[in-house]
């Protein structure tokens, strides 16, 4: 069926073309979802961007902790032996060294900050701040001798303490200078230069953590930029194919749809339009209409075919005695004035015999023909028998009948003296009048007239009423 629509169309109009619905389906799904999987890879990249943002904060602020913890770790080591040099109670010395073997806070911060792998850089500054305070905690444990000696305080169980020496020019010196000496040392300018080291140091890790850190969030942030702008480019894309998918929907299926139903309710051909299975329908529907229109077309020809046969005389082609009947009976409804003439063609018999039957056939149609031209177009000739006609004239009087014999009179001089090779005949004719519609007894009544014509040599017209007028019906 598909093949012989597509010969039929390659044969008779364009190639079928159109888009499949099927095809822009596949294809539409195809779109949407590379464009959904990018938009999901592009979100997910995006968030992962947004969080390594973020965590450079959040190392910044681990190393800000690394750097005060390498930094109060001194500082309490700086508090314990200065209380310790001013107070001298052991307790400070038993804190002081447990920072430094137990919460060992500055070790602890540098392990860690090697754990983060922080920049080379950093990590040597903090290492650099950490050595500076343990450069100074040899002075500090120097000064907790000296108090110690000054004081006579056993501290021999800390073993710094112990293994440390005093020097030669502090041996001598009185208790009192003793301890003045320590203060010297963890109080003096010598001490407060190196505590401002540690401190530089401290300061010039955050700065490189600070700028490094700077410098990735900045790397992050642009990155991050670039797949904004790609995430609002592909939402851009999504959003035409989609408003694309239903711009071709509307072509496609629903406008086409719309057509056809019109087109079907006001009984046409459809449009070949929209989506190629809608095209295909649509041909497909129309070969169909196109088939029905020529067999309905068929049928009525063969209908008024059948009709006409049935109701035209096969020989003068005018209207036969069928049709002339069904007049008559229409006709009885009717209100109108009328008249009916019976017409007769005289001695035929002797046309048949003279010059053969063909002739005698061609005299009668030329008669019918005759017949034709002389009364209206409204008026109703019919062959009613073989060689008789009748020919009913509707909306006349009898006031008229003068009109109906100078055309009957007209006819007979024409048949009378033919200029064909035809042989001259001429008409008997009998009428009658109604004044409405057609009674039983007219065709009885223009049949006598007729009667009368035949009786009284021929070839004229009389009425029923004129020849009851005159008691020639009486007589006949
Ligand atoms: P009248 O004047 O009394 O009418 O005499 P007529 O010879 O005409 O007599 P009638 O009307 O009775 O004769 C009719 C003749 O018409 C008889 C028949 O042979 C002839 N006829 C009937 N039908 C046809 C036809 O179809 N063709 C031909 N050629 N002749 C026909
Ligand atoms: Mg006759």
């Amino acid at each position: 069926m598909e093949k012989n629509i597509q010969q039929k169309d390659a044969g008779s109009r364009k190639p079928l073309r159109g888009i499949r619905i099927r095809t822009l389906n596949y294809v539409m799904i195809l779109i949407s979802v590379v464009l959904y999987v990018f938009l999901v890879f592009v979100t997910v990249f995006a968030s992962r961007k947004y969080d390594a943002m973020m965590s450079h904060t959040d190392a910044y602020i681990d190393y800000q902790e690394l750097a005060s913890l390498v930094a109060s770790g001194s500082d309490y080591l700086t508090e314990q032996v200065r209380l310790y040099a001013v107070e001298m109670d052991p307790v400070n010395v038993r804190e002081y060294f447990k920072e430094v073997y137990e919460t060992r806070s500055r070790d602890g911060a540098l392990e860690k900050l090697q754990e983060y792998g922080t920049g080379q850089e950093a990590y040597a500054y903090l290492h650099s701040a950490l050595q500076e305070s343990n450069r100074l905690m040899g002075q500090e444990i120097y000064a907790m001798k000296l108090v110690a000696a000054a004081q006579g305080q056993d501290l021999s169980e800390y073993e710094d303490i112990q293994e440390m020496e005093l020097e030669e020019q502090d041996l001598g010196l009185s208790p009192e200078e003793l301890v003045d000496r320590a203060r010297e040392l963890v109080f003096g300018s010598s001490y407060q230069d190196s505590k401002a080291v540690i401190e530089e140091e401290i300061s010039r890790f955050l700065d490189s953590v600070k700028g490094n850190m700077q410098y990735a969030q900045q790397h992050s942030a642009d990155q991050l930029k670039r797949i904004m702008s790609g995430q609002r480019i592909l939402i851009s894309v999504l959003f035409v194919e989609t408003i694309m998918t239903f711009v071709l929907i509307l072509c496609l299926i629903v406008k086409p749809l719309h057509i056809y139903v019109n087109n079907i309710k006001e009984e046409k051909r459809l449009d070949i339009t929209g989506a190629y299975e809608f095209r295909y329908l649509a041909l497909t529907y129309n070969n169909i209409y196109e088939l029905n229109a020529a067999n309905e077309l068929m049928l009525r020809h063969q209908a008024e075919d059948l009709r006409h046969q049935a109701e035209h005389d096969p020989l003068t082609g005018i209207a036969n005695r069928g049709a002339f009947e069904e007049w008559k009976t229409l006709l009885k409804a009717k209100a109108n004035p009328l008249a009916l003439l019976i017409i007769d063609v005289d001695k035929f018999k002797l046309v048949n015999d003279g010059y053969g039957h063909e002739a005698g056939d061609k005299v009668l149609k030329k008669v019918a023909s005759l017949l034709v031209e002389t009364f209206r177009e409204t008026d109703m000739p019919a062959r009613i028998g073989g060689d008789e006609f009748a020919v009913i004239i509707v909306d006349i009087t009898i006031e008229k009948k003068q009109i109906i014999e100078e055309k009957i009179g007209s006819l007979n001089q024409l048949l009378m003296h033919p200029e064909d090779s035809l042989p001259a005949v001429s008409l008997s004719v009998g009428g009658a009048f109604s004044h409405a519609g057609f009674h039983d007894d007219l065709y009885g009544k223009a049949d006598a007239a007729l009667y009368v014509v035949k009786e009284n040599g021929r070839c004229g017209c009389r009425f029923y009423e004129d020849c009851s007028e005159e008691g020639l019906l009486e007589e006949g």
